[in-house]
């Protein structure tokens, strides 16, 4: 008699279904790099607000807290973005808008981390990072962490939001800046880096309250550590800011050049092992997690 192939004496059909379900798992092969469906240079404006429904139905894939897997490969990193955040609902609209698809299109294993200051004291940038950092790796083992500004939407999506060897920055031609470097050094806007390149700097500064100079940190941090900054090529690395008045309570903080100058003494200090705040509340949307959070105040 005929036995069906795999089934052995006593296997159920249901048995031997889900078998086959996990092969076909183990089957899928790792997505190719640099992935096939990029489009290339894209075209980014602000003039018509969009709708939160809009994004979550063009992005159907997209599964709650902002969590996508390409479904025919497995994606070479699991990367986290953290954006941190306050009182800016209309430039987050657009950053979904458009950071979801392409985000799709570079097969990455994604999930988005908005970590919002609580109340109105001085914004503090570097630490609502640190906080998106731990927050994140106590939902999922990512490997690769984003930190990106609300506001800034890249003009190509060969500019993969992942890590590389060494730290990167990717956002090397802002318009804002006439579409190049401020200065060689820069580290603002949007940079990437591995769970261990975060570690060997002991993360990021938490005590920069308001606007300047934890970007600068970062950078010091990074190159007393013997790293060197990755990045696109100028054209790749294009991106748009959305224009914007300054917010309240953040004002340019006048101890940024001081700080920067002792970045090298207080780093193994002040970081993500020295991180103290209080989770407010968490809420889950389709498109994204948002933490709010209290990072405490500044002591002048
Ligand atoms: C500040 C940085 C900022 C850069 C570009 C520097 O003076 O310290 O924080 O990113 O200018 O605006």
């Amino acid at each position: 008699m005929c036995k069906e192939a795999g089934v052995e004496a006593g296997e159920t059909k249901t048995v031997f279904a889900l078998k086959a379900a996990a092969k076909d798992v183990k089957a899928l092969e790792k997505c190719p790099d640099p992935s096939p469906i990029l489009v290339g240079p894209l075209r980014i404006e602000f003039s018509s607000p969009v709708s939160l429904d809009l994004v979550r139905s063009e992005n159907p894939d997209v599964q709650e807290g902002g969590r996508f897997r390409p479904r025919d490969c497995v994606a070479l990193q699991k990367v986290a973005i953290i954006i941190p955040f306050r009182n800016r609902d209309e430039h987050l609209k657009f950053w979904l808008y458009y950071l979801h698809p392409i985000l799709q299109r570079q097969q990455l294993d994604y999930g988005v981390y908005i970590i919002n200051q609580d109340g109105d004291e001085v914004f503090n940038r570097a630490k609502l990072l640190n906080v998106g950092y731990m927050e994140a790796l106590k939902e999922y083992d990512y490997d690769c962490f984003i930190f990106s500004d609300v506001d800034l939407i890249p003009m190509d999506d060969r500019n993969t939001y992942k890590c590389f060897s060494q730290p990167r920055h990717l956002s090397v031609s802002m318009d804002k800046f006439g579409f190049r470097l401020p200065y060689n050094q820069y580290f603002g806007g949007v940079s990437s880096m591995s769970k261990q390149q975060f570690l060997k700097i002991n993360g990021f500064p938490n005590n920069y309250w308001g606007w300047g100079g934890e970007d600068d940190d970062i950078y010091n941090r990074l190159s007393s550590k013997g790293m060197s900054i990755s990045r696109p090529s100028g054209a790749v690395g294009k991106c748009r800011m959305i224009r914007h008045d300054r917010d309240k309570q953040n004002e340019p903080n006048p101890q940024r050049f001081n700080r920067i100058a002792h970045t090298r003494e207080t780093m193994n200090q002040d970081g993500i092992n020295s991180l103290t705040y209080k989770v407010i509340r968490v809420e889950k949307d389709q498109l994204y997690t948002k933490i709010t959070v209290d990072v405490g105040r500044r002591f002048m």
